[in-house]
């Protein structure tokens, strides 16, 4: 067996090159391991190749977990400022989008390049592409198997993400590794994913994909042990097979299976009170006046839906029945049939149960010496750089604390 190793990283991606890099940099001798032929695929394709590398405004409330407070730890030791003083050591430009959400102005692969820089500065090895065949523990630590022969370490961090995109390599054996030493999962599932609708009463919809426009999205209840309850006010976007846009990335994280997503399309207005306000003075057709809000196509589906003629003259309207109308634009409750899944998910709801980890380590409280970081731990972030910043902070805290 080739010498023993501080630590062996399992996966070279945002968490593990930062772990790495961290570990290294503290004079531990450190191997990072990846079954990839390239390098960080998924920091490479992210925020369309510009990277959304972290928010600014960055805390606990904006993660997903059965465990809402266990990031807390991680994210205020490595913060979003920290990151950012590594970046401007790098002089990689960047700007700020929207809401906090830090951008660079040209390639996600400065990113990759200076995770790649800070790891060679520690005297990280590689091994890469490189195939992990398991985890055992042993008397003196673990043993990695790899398809180049057995190696030794004191501790093994594993980085291996979640599912989604398995067409850049994502893998279940994060997942695997936690099962085999018997830490318990929160069952897996697709989050910031597109959602699908279908049946006679989404028909109506189905012309309409392209039209975009921002709403306020809610789903859950407040009440309730364990209750989840999801509210943001973003940018909606229909599709050939459902909806989109960064509302229902952000709201697919909190939607459950059976339940329905609640879109306001017109937050700025109570539609039932304007229609008959304008009863006396305005003689148009419902699908005219609509229109003057909505765009004319969404304007039309809405009243095909809801059983409403487009030429239909407001005059004429029952109060009752504009209403009814009021409530399917600024109330429509919607039960999605499911969602684009993996292939298309941003990330990976579930994973590591918290309460298996140690918050200020990362490690195991039933295994010492082993880790589990970034996406694979029961921790996710909302669309618009929460993610990075998690894999930062929480390769960073394992990083530092390894032995
Ligand atoms: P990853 O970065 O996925 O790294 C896991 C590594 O493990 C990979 O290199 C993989 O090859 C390796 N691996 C997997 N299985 C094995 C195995 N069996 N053996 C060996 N190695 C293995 N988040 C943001 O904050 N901002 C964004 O702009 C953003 N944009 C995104 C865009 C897209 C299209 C997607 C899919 C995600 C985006 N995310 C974004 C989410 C973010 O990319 C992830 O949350 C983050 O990369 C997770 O880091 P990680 O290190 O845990 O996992």
């Amino acid at each position: 067996m080739a010498g023993r190793y501080d630590v062996v990283v399992i996966g070279a991606g945002a968490a593990g090159m930062m772990c790495a890099a961290v570990a290294g940099r503290r004079g531990k001798r450190v191997l990072l391991v990846d079954h990839a032929t390239k390098l960080a695929e998924k920091i490479r394709i992210s925020g369309g190749g510009r990277c959304n590398f972290t928010n600014i405004n960055a805390g606990w409330q904006n993660f997903v977990s059965e465990n809402p407070h266990f990031c807390r730890s991680a994210l205020s030791r490595y913060t979003a400022q920290d990151f950012l003083t590594l970046v401007k050591k790098y002089r990689i430009a960047h700007h700020e989008k929207h809401r906090g959400q830090l951008f660079c102005d040209d390639s996600s692969e400065q990113i990759i390049r200076m995770l790649k820089d800070e790891c060679d500065a520690g005297g990280v090895e590689w091994r890469m592409p490189c195939k992990v065949t398991g985890v055992e523990q042993t008397a003196e630590g673990f043993v990695v198997g790899l398809d180049t022969g057995p190696i030794a370490a004191a501790n093994v961090v594993v980085a291996t993400g979640g599912l989604s995109i398995p067409k850049i390599g994502a893998t279940d054996l994060g997942y695997r590794i936690a099962k085999s030493f018997g830490l318990n999962m929160i069952e897996p599932r697709p989050g910031l994913v597109p959602l699908t609708f279908d049946g006679p009463s989404w028909q109506p919809f189905v012309p309409l994909a392209g039209i975009a426009l921002e709403v306020e999205v809610e789903t859950g209840s407040k009440k309730g042990k364990g209750a989840k309850y999801g509210h943001f006010r973003e940018d909606l976007l229909f599709t050939h097979r459902g909806l989109s846009g960064p509302a229902i990335l952000q709201i697919s994280s909190y939607w459950q299976p059976g339940t329905p997503i609640v879109l306001n399309l017109l937050p700025e207005l109570d539609v039932a009170e304007e229609l008959i306000a304008s009863k006396t003075s305005v003689k148009k057709q419902l699908g005219n006046i609509l229109s003057q809000w909505l765009p004319a196509r969404l304007a039309e589906g809405l009243l095909t839906a809801n059983g409403f003629a487009p030429d239909a003259r407001l005059p004429d309207m029952a109060d009752a029945k504009l209403r009814k109308l009021g409530d399917a634009i600024n109330r429509w409750s919607i039960v999605p049939t499911g969602s684009e899944g993996y292939k298309k998910a941003e990330v990976t709801l579930g994973g590591i149960d918290t309460r298996e980890l140690s918050q200020q380590t990362m490690m195991a409280n039933k295994v010492p010496g082993l880790y589990f970081i970034g996406e694979t731990v029961d921790v996710t972030g909302w669309l618009g750089g929460y993610n990075f910043q998690w894999a930062w902070a929480s390769g960073y805290v394992a990083g530092n604390s390894i032995e």
